[in-house]
C-alpha cells in the first residue's frame, strides 16, 4: 500500500484525466497532504503533446490498488471506469463532471460534482476559492484539459464557466487557446502508429443498463474518411472486443474536430438499439453520420442508455 494519497482519473485516460490528476496533486499538497498523481493507462498522443510542451513526466502507471489505500478520484466515478480494487480502497474525495452511477463508499467523503465541461474547470474554481496560486504550468494543464474536453469550446458540454476559465487561463499562461489548443488537438488525431485494436481502445468507455452492456469508443480526427478507410481492420477489432467482453453492441465514434460532426460504426447483436436511439438506419457499412454530434457524454451515451432500457 502506498502511504501517499493516490489521485487518478479514469481508465483509458484522456487529457482531462491526466491533467486534473496533476492539478489535484498540487492542490492537496497545498493543504499539506502527501499525494501522488497516478494513471490507469497509456497516455494518448494529445496528452503526450501537453506533457512534452510543459516538460513534465507522465504520472506513474498503476493497475490496481490494495485494500484500505487512500485515493482521490477525478474525472470519473463509475466503478467500471475506475481502478481495480477500488471497492476496497478508501475514497477520500471525488471531483467530477459526469453522471453519478453505482457510486458507493464505506465512509463519508468530499464529493464535488458540477455539470461543467471539464474537471479542470471545477479545479480552476477550487484554486481560486482557496487562494492557491495558479502558475503557468498548472494554468497550461487546466487550459489543455478544458480545450480537450470541450473541443476548443465547441462541444455542447461546454458551459459559460469553461469559456470564462479559458479567458483567464489565456492571461495566466500567455497562450492562445485557438493556436496552442488546435495544435494540441491535432497531435491527438494521428492514429497512424496504432493497430485497429489500439485505435478502438484509445478512448473506450463501457456502459451498462439493466439488460445491455456496451462500449462507446471515440477518436478525434480532422478527416473522417481517413479513419473510415480502416473500417475493415476496425470492425475486426470491434468484433473481437464484443466476443471477449460479451457486449450487446459496440459503437465506434469518429469525431471531426474541425466541422464538429461524427460518423459512427455500430456492431453487435443488439446494434438495432443504436438505430432506435438515433432514429436512423445504419447503412451497408454498419455506419451512420451524426450531424452536430461530438459529445459522447451528452449526445451519445444518454440516448443509448435510454434506448437500451
Ligand atoms: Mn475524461
Ligand atoms: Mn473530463
Amino acid at each position: 500500500m502506498d502511504n501517499k494519497v493516490l489521485i487518478f482519473g479514469h481508465k483509458n485516460p484522456d487529457t482531462d484525466s491526466i491533467c486534473s490528476s496533476l492539478i489535484m496533486e498540487k492542490l492537496v499538497k497545498n493543504f499539506n497532504v502527501e499525494a501522488k498523481a497516478v494513471r490507469l493507462g497509456n497516455l494518448n498522443k494529445e496528452t503526450e503533446y501537453v506533457l512534452k510542451f510543459l516538460n513534465l513526466e507522465a504520472p506513474e502507471l498503476i493497475e490496481k490498488v490494495s485494500e484500505g489505500q487512500n485515493v482521490i478520484l477525478v474525472d470519473h466515478n463509475e466503478a467500471v471506469q475506475s481502478v481495480d480494487g477500488r471497492d476496497e480502497a478508501k475514497v477520500l474525495a471525488v471531483v467530477d463532471h459526469h453522471r453519478i452511477a453505482d457510486f458507493k463508499t464505506i465512509e463519508p467523503l468530499y464529493y464535488l460534482a458540477k455539470p461543467y465541461g471539464c474537471t479542470a474547470t471545477i479545479l480552476f474554481e477550487l484554486f481560486k476559492q482557496n487562494g492557491v496560486e495558479i502558475d503557468k504550468t498548472i494554468g497550461t494543464l487546466m487550459l489543455s484539459a478544458i480545450v480537450s474536453d470541450t473541443l476548443l469550446l465547441k462541444s455542447p458540454t461546454c458551459t459559460e464557466k469553461d469559456v470564462e476559465s479559458v479567458k483567464e487561463l489565456e492571461n495566466i499562461t500567455g497562450l492562445k487557446a485557438n493556436e496552442y489548443g488546435l495544435e494540441m488537438l491535432k497531435a491527438g488525431t494521428d492514429l497512424s502508429t496504432y493497430s485497429g485494436t489500439e485505435v478502438i481502445n484509445l478512448d473506450a468507455k463501457e456502459f451498462s443498463s439493466d439488460t445491455k452492456k456496451f462500449v462507446v469508443a471515440q477518436v478525434n480526427t480532422a478527416d473522417i474518411d481517413d479513419v473510415f478507410s480502416r473500417r475493415e481492420e476496425l470492425e475486426f477489432a470491434m468484433e473481437k472486443e464484443i466476443a471477449d467482453k460479451k457486449l450487446n453492441f459496440f459503437v465506434f465514434v469518429i469525431t471531426d474536430i474541425i466541422n464538429t460532426n461524427s460518423k459512427i460504426i455500430a456492431l453487435g447483436s443488439d446494434k438495432s438499439v443504436v438505430e432506435e436511439a438515433f432514429n436512423k438506419k445504419l447503412d451497408e457499412f454498419d455506419s451512420m453520420m451524426l450531424e452536430g454530434v461530438v459529445s459522447r457524454k451528452k449526445q451519445i451515451a444518454p440516448v443509448l442508455l435510454e434506448a437500451a432500457k
